[in-house]
């Protein structure tokens, strides 16, 4: 009896066990949003997925649940992931360097160029104006000056335990 190499057990359908794995892109039309309100219709095209020869069972993996992202994205009139880490990487080379720059956290704008978690339309907007207008460089850096860091005399938070 021969063993199957592990390339080939990733290749076969885990259904039916016979057909093996084929690559290809389908089209797919899926709603996204919550049960009552503002449920959206989205279409997806070309999602890389596979399909079993033998079944036809489709697998998603990854690649299709990104493709269904930028969709999805499309389809609500924000900036998907790709969009996004383009224009931060206009104004640094890290998600930290942005993050210091703009204020928004790291953790968010990982989380957005993974495709994890969707921006609000104002930050969505605020990063069409840093796009549109690079000058602003200029000015957000300016606010992270010293100047920002002192408060004025008697304006300072006491820590609880000294009230
Ligand atoms: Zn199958």
């Amino acid at each position: 009896m021969q063993v199957p190499t592990e390339m080939e057990k990733q290749g076969r359908c885990s259904l039916c066990g016979k057909g093996l794995l084929k690559p290809c892109r389908i089209d797919k039309t899926f709603e996204y949003g919550d049960e009552d309100t503002n449920l959206i219709t989205v279409s997806a095209r070309d999602v890389p997925v596979e399909v079993c020869e033998a079944c036809g069972e489709i697998y998603s993996g990854p690649d299709a649940a990104r493709v269904e992202h930028e969709a999805i994205c499309r389809a609500l009139g924000l900036l998907p992931p790709s969009e996004i880490r383009r224009i931060r990487e206009q104004f640094g080379p890290s998600q930290e360097e942005f993050a210091e720059l703009t204020g928004i956290g790291v953790a968010t704008i990982s989380r957005w160029e993974r495709g994890r978690m969707l921006q609000n339309k104002a930050m969505d907007r605020y990063l069409r104006l840093l796009d549109h207008y690079p000058d602003n460089r200029r000015r957000l850096e300016s606010l992270n000056g010293p100047v920002e860091t002192e408060l004025p005399p008697g304006r300072r938070i006491m820590a609880p335990d000294s009230a």
